[in-house]
């Protein structure tokens, strides 16, 4: 059963009349409402467009910062 944050209860509810859609960018999303106050509750799902937090194993690993100019 899909999960989603509630802003009106400021809370996690579980999402009723769930209806799953497709975004534009190919990304999942599940719509729909509160069972406590009704309001329409939006959760996008996890998709490849998804940014991760973690970079995945075998990535190479962040460019170093340039040193920054220090003032002279
Ligand atoms: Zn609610």
């Amino acid at each position: 059963m899909a999960e989603g944050y509630c802003v009106k209860c400021k809370a996690k509810k579980e999402i009723v009349d769930a209806v799953e859609e497709v975004m534009k960018n190919g990304r999942k999303a599940i719509k729909g409402r509160c069972p406590t106050c009704g309001t329409v509750m939006f959760k996008i799902l996890g998709g490849k467009a998804t940014p991760v937090s973690n970079p995945p194993d075998g990535a190479p690993p962040a460019p170093a910062q340039p040193p920054s100019k220090l003032p002279s």
